[in-house]
């Protein structure tokens, strides 16, 4: 005789299926506990007419590589194809700049296509998304962290009062936050949280994260840049003016709601172009965004490899982002040939942003520059 716990238990909870141009999802690969947890059970139900695909590891796909050069494809994968895994590190570094340390991620790879991307790249070039289903231990060791900083002693850039946790350092959260609850279990856990705050980047629009109840604890940084470069880099985001239209409803619904200019392109006409941006945050906001806004400033820093693979798909871009005769080379951590801006050239275009935004924008704090 069956049980009714049992029977109970194998009940999923009811999910609806994911409605949205990014995602059309055939595919599902999963090791096998990603696939049998509670998580793993959730994305299946939301993604009802996916085939499962069993497999040793989340790194170990090869169907997911060999794509490098064809961009169609790059983009089928990345609509039609999710993987679960676990976890398997689970620790929380410092960072510094835009946070003070870096949640683990709760998902790596990401279903749009930006052309300056810097999330590795390392299942395939295409990407997809990675959802880790032990969301559970990765919010407790998150809980465990903030509970060993105590208060934050003193202001820094990150925040004058918080500790902050940077979210989606390999994926956009708000994309995440169709794919499963593991950004709402991130929101809802800093919500707990009186000493410390959440932060993501995100170049999509996703509106459900207005119900999320965020309490003042999650800042997002909408990213953006204009839209005549957005158009050209930012490929399968939400458009420029969809994000800005985003941000009040965002302060109100309880996030913090910070700027990310990220990253600056330099070429000719960025002053001008810049300055229609500027200009129409300051018409369109409200004031109580403002009275709580910071922007962050990041320059462009780009890398051969992922130049030569976009020489193949989308030459246009490479014109705007790989201009050796205003670079300078720097060798990564990892050891990849990365490129930025050279210091003299950066300098001015940094202080240059600075004077725009003081004139067009004088609410706008810059949290940081770099
Ligand atoms: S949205 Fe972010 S993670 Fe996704 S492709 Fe663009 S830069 Fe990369």
């Amino acid at each position: 005789m069956t049980d009714a716990l049992t029977l109970f238990d194998d009940l999923e909870p009811a999910e609806t299926p994911v409605d949205s141009r990014l995602l059309q999802v055939r595919t599902v690969y999963a090791e096998p506990a990603a696939a049998a947890s509670p998580r793993g059970r959730q994305v299946l139900a939301r993604f009802p007419d996916a085939e499962l695909v069993e497999v040793p590891s989340h790194w170990q796909i090869p169907d997911l590589h060999g794509n490098e050069g064809n961009v169609e494809r790059w983009v089928r994968v990345k609509t039609e194809t999710l993987v679960l895994g676990v976890k398997k590190s689970v620790t929380v570094r410092p960072n510094g700049r835009s946070a003070d340390f870096i949640a683990p991620s709760t998902a790596n790879g990401c279903a749009m296509a930006c052309a300056y991307c810097y999330v590795p790249r390392r299942k395939g070039y295409a990407n997809p998304i990675t959802v880790f289903t032990n969301i559970d231990q990765i919010t407790r060791a998150v809980r465990r962290h903030v509970d060993r900083q105590g208060v934050k002693p003193e202001p820094n850039e990150c925040d004058p009062f918080d500790w902050v946790y940077d979210l989606g350092e390999n994926s956009d959260c708000s994309v995440d936050a169709l794919v499963s609850d593991n950004i709402a279990d991130l929101v809802a856990t800093f919500r707990t949280l009186p000493t410390a705050k959440a932060s993501f980047a995100t170049k999509f629009v996703n509106r459900q994260l207005l119900d999320l109840d965020p309490q003042g604890r999650t800042r997002v940084r909408f990213s953006l840049m204009p839209d005549a470069d957005a158009k050209l880099l930012d490929v399968r985001t939400s458009r420029i003016d969809e994000r800005i239209a985003a941000i009040d409803d965002f302060v109100e619904a309880g996030y913090e709601v910070h700027l990310n200019f990220s990253p600056v392109v330099l070429r000719e006409g960025w002053e001008a172009d810049w300055t229609t941006l500027l200009r129409q945050l300051d018409d369109e906001l409200s004031d109580a965004t403002k009275a709580q806004a910071a922007t962050e400033i990041i320059m462009l820093t780009h890398n051969e490899q992922l130049h030569e693979v976009n020489l193949g798909w989308h030459p246009q871009a490479e014109e705007l982002l790989w201009r050796p005769e205003v670079q300078q080379p720097k060798v990564s951590q990892n050891g990849m040939l990365n490129v930025r801006y050279r210091n003299d050239v950066k300098r001015a275009g940094v202080d240059r942003l600075q004077q725009l935004i003081a004139r067009h924008a004088p609410w706008l704090r810059v949290r940081y520059a770099f």
